[in-house]
């Protein structure tokens, strides 16, 4: 738990969050701002700054990976998009690793 971290504070419960999914190791909750009809945000409950740090925890990967999936079959997402923001020119605003879990809309390929 690192102090002053938004997603710890969900992970704790002193921050309130649509909880989707909960494992030993991940958290998986609604985004607060949703960008497709489905967003959900998959974490390691313990504190990782970004895919790099995650990389170095197999033990949390694993767990945000089975995370996806889970929130895949529970929401019977056929498809889904499955994104990590790395580092404030990508877009990562909080600095505890996340995916993003997107669906229900055209999500075309390569992004807009
Ligand atoms: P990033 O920009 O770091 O890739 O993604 C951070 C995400 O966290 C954004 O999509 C944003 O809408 C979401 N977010 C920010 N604050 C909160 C919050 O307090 N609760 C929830 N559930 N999501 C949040
Ligand atoms: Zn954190």
């Amino acid at each position: 738990m690192a102090e002053n971290c938004l997603f710890c504070g969900i992970v704790s419960g002193d921050v309130p969050a649509t909880v989707v999914h909960d494992s030993d190791g991940a958290l998986a909750f609604a985004d607060v701002t949703p960008k497709a009809p489905t967003h959900v945000l998959v974490i390691p409950k313990k504190h990782l700054t970004d895919i790099g740090d995650l990389a170095s925890d197999p033990e949390a990967a694993a767990a945000v990976v089975a995370g996806i999936s889970a929130v895949a079959r529970e929401l019977k997402l056929e498809s889904y998009r499955t994104v990590f923001n790395t580092g404030p020119g990508a877009g990562q605003t909080v600095f505890h690793v996340h995916a993003h879990v997107l669906a229900g809309r055209d999500l075309g390929w390569p992004p807009g």
